[in-house]
């Protein structure tokens, strides 16, 4: 590793703890903003509104922003910026899961630059943006901390996920309270997500000693307490360790990469129409399969963090846990999904995530690896 050069991108300013959402007040005075758009769902809107109308009291005003879906696309990103222009407001403020703060991020940078469109800004220089608080309720993406944004195009059916520095969001508020009331099948999907974050980060050709830092604490803060997490919801201090170990994974694939889980996942997801967490989560053990063997001594070391025998194991018994399997062959038909092989491989060999992965996948590894899928779906 001496002699490669890497350059890594932080958030500016991360406030974290229990009860930390009572101090958006310091975060949206950081930003100097008086009028914030502030993007959530209803029920966040309703779990927070104490804290609105304390915020209310002391002067700032809020334009509340809740129509749009799960897995955000462009189309909901046009109307977001439609009610954004109509607001006026001088910073964003995003609480939620991977689509609201996705969706933020990407309406942060679009809103200054009106002529650019996302497929365009990875190749730009400095860009300016609307100042954004990012408040995640969900242990999984990391997009609080991260340089990318994922949105769907709606006229090419693609997932894009354009990478750059003004994405970032410029304060990042971790309060473990906000995670308390996810589902066990949104802790398992989302926390296998942020664990094949950190994972995939840690044996990238573009890991590097700063990255494999954020890498390591995720993998061993998520595996220490993703059981928990699922069996005992309101345990905070496993939600705290989900929540920082999300947001280290979304450090370390941020500044090195995601690789073939997400890859592949990503095809399986636009065209079933599957959430992303459950879709990685699904990839990624056989992605483990084609690869472990190229990366011995990282994969060691991840079986180290997680204090286990074998990782492919743990991820395998978690997926059985969860009931993965069960629940996308509720979601899709299996002969149609045997029948797209050939169109998800070709989309994930278009995609990001195959140059990086430690041992290069050609069209036939790909194709085995979602034969693989199937024949275990099947047989199930
Ligand atoms: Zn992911």
């Amino acid at each position: 590793m001496i002699g490669l050069v890497s350059t890594n991108y932080f958030s500016p300013r991360i406030i974290h703890g229990a009860g930390s959402i009572n101090n958006l007040d310091e975060a949206i005075e950081v930003i100097q903003a008086t009028s914030l758009f502030v993007l959530l769902s209803a029920r966040t809107k309703k779990v927070l509104e104490k804290q609105f109308e304390q915020l209310a009291s002391k002067g700032v005003s809020l334009h509340f922003y809740t129509d749009f879906q799960s897995e955000p696309t462009t189309d909901q990103l046009d109307r977001a910026l439609g009610n954004f222009k109509q607001s006026e407001a001088q910073g964003i403020l995003a609480i939620g899961g991977g689509t609201a703060l996705d969706l933020a991020k990407a309406l942060s940078v679009i809103a200054v630059n009106k002529t650019l469109t996302l497929g365009d800004i990875a190749q730009q220089g400095h860009l300016g943006k609307i100042p954004l608080i990012a408040v995640p309720t969900t242990a999984g993406t990391g997009s609080e901390v991260t340089k990318v944004t994922v949105i769907t195009d709606t006229k090419l059916k693609r997932k894009l996920n354009p990478g750059h520095l003004a994405l970032i969001p410029d304060i990042v508020l971790l309060d473990p309270e906000l995670t308390l009331s996810m589902s066990p099948k949104i802790t398992a999907e989302t926390g296998l997500d942020a664990l094949a974050h950190a994972i995939e980060a840690y044996v990238s050709t573009l890991a590097s000693p700063i990255s494999d830092v954020f890498a390591l604490e995720a993998i061993r803060s998520i595996g220490k307490s993703i059981h928990t997490a699922y069996h005992e919801p309101q345990n905070l201090q496993a939600r705290d360790d989900m929540l920082r170990g999300s947001m280290f994974a979304g450090l370390a694939f941020s500044n090195s990469s995601t690789n073939l889980a997400h890859a592949t996942a990503r095809p399986l997801g636009t065209r079933f129409s599957l959430p992303h967490g459950l879709s990685v989560a699904l990839m990624h053990p056989y992605v483990i399969s084609f690869g472990q063997g190229a990366a011995p001594d990282r994969y060691a070391a991840i079986t180290e963090a997680l204090g286990v025998e074998s990782v492919l194991e743990f991820i395998e018994e978690l997926n059985v846990l969860f009931e993965l399997k069960k629940e996308v062959k509720k979601q899709l038909n299996l002969e149609e999904l045997k029948a797209s092989i050939p169109l998800l491989a070709e989309d994930a060999l278009a995609g990001n995530g195959i140059a990086t992965n430690r041992k290069l996948p050609t069209r036939k590894d790909i194709t085995d690896i979602y034969q693989n899928l199937v024949t275990d779906l099947m047989g199930e």
